[in-house]
């Protein structure tokens, strides 16, 4: 039986130490410019393998409303620069941590982790940046604010609309992190948080604390990111929270029993300040009806990861296994086999797979969670009361290992703690079903989770159970063997993908790609008139001025054009050669075009000309052949045919300048050069749009 507590580490361990511990270095919180030392209410953290006081943590004495102010006035300078002057700033910033990881991963071997584990929190934080600003960088405009609608008419003659654009908040965005991930997490929530233009104060979870203040401090180094706009406070919040207003933003990663208590803060619901969380979450992976060998060995490894990777201490880690009745032997026996193959022990050591929780706090939790839980179960592996997994560790009393566990529970239905409480180490209950109504309403009992994941047999069809469960999750993971070789697995979250769930998860949804930049962003629905939209969204937007000149717009340069410069084009007459040449040069023999009887049957009545045929002869009317500053055309959005053009109209196009952007130069070889949106309407002689659609071409700059 592993020892959890005996009189030495209870006082060891104590919470407070201000005197036993006074030869220890402190982290400092760096705030207002400053590395602050606290020198009362410190807590000492302790290496989770050797047991032994590395430092303390603490925050008394810090000046939280200076903390704010310096966040709003000098860290708010993030908000004047544009998406890609900030999503730079994080790829630069990114850049300078991947060249010092190793100063990371020898940090992380104080939290009990395996190098492998190391690398989810250290190089996938650190991709999580990369990805982020470079998500940005590819669909958001280069402008301070984001226009979210084109235009939404809302008058008869035009003259009267609206956009919805949103804008930085004029605040600070405070994330309070869980020990689990003290990389990942606060770059998960900094990333969206300073693209949006919002400077942050982070909080780290005491233990692991010195991993994040390793980042930040290197982040400061780094010099990329505007002075203030990313504080770190190590140690409590004190009365942060009070000098918060409606424009500030907390966001929360750790238990629901915290997270509620600072959820219900007087000061908090009195501003209306959103509070984001994420918390305990009991996921689930199911296992379906039909399942086959190779479907229960995918089922199996997938638990198997989930217990062993960071020793289960994964918000996302799967909690309940749920298996068709007639295979849970099979399941536990694959599973029980995998786990007497794991070394667990001090991952310096070469052959161990599996490290140590963060602390010993951490095991007698887990230790505890594990007792509530065989009120429901019974444990069949592992857990602090048998003597199933051997341990390689020295001192196992100071260390903070926990065995991989396995619980069964016969009659889920009839049971409350296994839907309810979080073991958080590597701790799963495995549990039957006999029906697919009896399933959804087993996984529903965790009351709203992270991730579910479905391991399915290639030809089973899963929409009635997915339908059944979404309305809990976050995120669903669909395993089968097409993609188990590729799958990222049930517990990484993704920048690009929701992270976050409903009910006991917390309600947040921290990830979701640029969902995810929203959420520190005010919406505004702004109405006026096309010119007055044109001026705030930088978008020429339909009815506005138009500038027409005697110079064709492709001779001008990136910055002569004005946006809302018009060109009128020439008009052509469409024939029936053009219809017939076009159709034989492209193979398009479509019968709307080609056939007479065919098109006359038709929606159209009679044969018209070919969509494609309308955009290559506008091209033709707009271009200006000569060489000149335009350098490429290289896309286009938002292509509709709207009216049918046939056989003796008469189109004519207008080309306006909608919207400019500068690019960054990425080698002096390359010429300055810039993006140029150009709004395109085709209309006919009766001058009704027939064809719209948005060209992008890249621009020379005069630089
Ligand atoms: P916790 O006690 O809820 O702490 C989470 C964060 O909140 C830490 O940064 C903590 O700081 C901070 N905190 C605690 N009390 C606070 C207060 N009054 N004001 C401001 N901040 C406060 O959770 P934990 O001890 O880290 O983990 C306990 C359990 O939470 C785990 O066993 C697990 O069940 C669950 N958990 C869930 C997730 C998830 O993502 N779903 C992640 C991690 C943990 P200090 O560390 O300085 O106290």
């Amino acid at each position: 039986m592993l020892e959890l507590e005996n009189s030495d580490s209870a006082a060891q361990h104590a919470a407070d130490s201000t005197t036993s511990a006074a030869a220890l270095k402190t982290l400092s919180s760096l705030v207002y410019g400053e590395h602050f030392v606290a020198q009362q209410h410190l807590r000492t953290v302790y290496h989770a393998i050797s047991g032994d006081a590395i430092y303390q943590v603490g925050s008394y004495g810090i000046d939280t409303q200076a903390v704010v102010k310096y966040a709003k006035q000098k860290g708010a300078l993030i908000a004047a620069w544009t998406f890609h002057q900030r999503a730079n700033a994080l790829k630069q910033a990114a850049q300078y941590l991947m060249a010092r990881k190793e100063e990371f991963y020898a940090l992380a071997q104080a939290t009990g982790c395996t190098r492998k584990d190391a690398w989810i929190d250290i190089e996938g934080g650190i991709g999580t940046l990369y990805a982020y600003s470079s998500l940005v960088r590819r669909e958001l405009c280069d402008e301070i604010a984001w226009v979210e609608d084109t235009w939404i008419p809302l008058s008869k003659q035009g003259n009267f609309g609206a956009k919805h654009i949103l804008t930085p908040k004029a605040g600070v965005a405070v994330h309070i992190n869980a020990f689990n991930f003290p990389i990942w997490g606060m770059l998960e929530k900094i990333a969206p948080t300073l693209l949006a233009g919002v400077p942050c104060i982070v909080k780290p979870a005491t233990e692991g604390a010195e991993l994040t203040h390793a980042v930040v401090k290197a982040i400061h180094e780094s010099g990329f990111l505007p002075e203030g706009s990313l504080q770190l406070i190590c140690g409590q919040t004190y009365d942060l929270f009070d000098h918060l207003n409606a424009q500030d933003t907390v966001t929360f990663t750790g238990s629901a029993a915290t997270g509620q208590q600072l959820r219900a803060h007087p000061h908090l619901n009195a501003h209306s300040i959103p509070f984001s969380m994420e918390a305990d979450s009991v996921n689930s992976a199911i296992l379906t009806e039909q399942a086959n060998d190779e479907t229960i060995d995918l089922f199996v490894r997938e638990i198997f990861r989930e217990m062993t990777t960071k020793a289960g201490q994964k918000c996302t880690a799967i909690r309940r296994a749920f298996v068709p009745s007639a295979l849970l032997d099979s399941v536990q026996d694959r599973l029980i086999a995998k786990l007497q193959k794991v070394a667990v022990g001090s991952p310096e050591q070469d052959n161990v797979t599996m490290g140590a929780l963060a602390s010993v706090k951490q095991k007698r939790d887990v230790a505890a969670k594990v007792e509530l839980l065989s009120q429901d179960a019974e444990i069949i592996y592992g857990s602090h009361l048998r003597k199933d997994v051997e341990i390689q560790a020295l001192n196992l009393e100071k260390s903070a290992f926990y065995p991989p566990t396995v619980l069964r529970c016969n009659t889920p239905l009839n049971a409350a703690n296994i839907h309810s409480v979080e073991a958080f180490g590597p701790v799963v209950t495995l549990m039957p079903y006999t029906n697919l109504a009896e399933l959804a309403d087993l996984v529903a009992r965790g009351e709203g989770s992270l991730v579910a994941s479905i391991v399915r047999n290639l030809d089973e069809n899963i929409e009635g159970l997915l339908t059944k469960i979404t309305p809990w999750h976050g995120r669903v993971h669909i395993l089968d063997s097409e993609s188990a070789k590729e799958s990222t697995g049930h517990g990484s979250p993704l920048p690009y993908l929701v992270h976050g769930g409903p009910g006991r998860a917390g309600g947040g949804e921290e990830l979701g790609g640029l969902r995810a930049v929203k959420h520190y962003m005010q919406r505004t629905a702004v109405q006026g008139s096309p010119n007055v939209m044109t001026q705030v969204s930088h978008s020429w937007t339909a009815g506005a001025q138009v500038y027409e000149d005697r110079v064709h717009p492709f001779k001008k340069s990136f910055d002569e054009l004005r946006i809302g410069e018009r060109l009128l084009t020439a008009r052509r007459t469409v024939t029936e050669a053009d219809i017939v040449n076009f159709g034989c040069l492209s193979g398009d023999h479509f019968y709307a075009h080609m056939d007479k009887i065919s098109a006359a049957e038709s929606l159209f009545g009679e044969r018209v000309a070919h969509g494609y045929f309308i955009v290559s002869a506008a091209a033709g009317l707009f271009v200006d052949a000569a060489a000149g500053p335009v350098i490429a055309n290289y896309g286009m959005d938002n292509l509709r045919f709207v009216e049918p053009v046939k056989i003796g109209d008469t189109i004519q196009v207008e080309l306006t300048c909608k919207q400019k952007t500068p690019k960054l130069q990425r080698d002096p070889e390359q010429k300055p050069h810039g993006v140029v949106v150009w709004d395109i309407k085709v209309k006919n002689q009766r001058n009704e749009l027939v064809a719209t659609y948005d060209i992008l071409t890249l621009v020379e700059r005069e630089l």
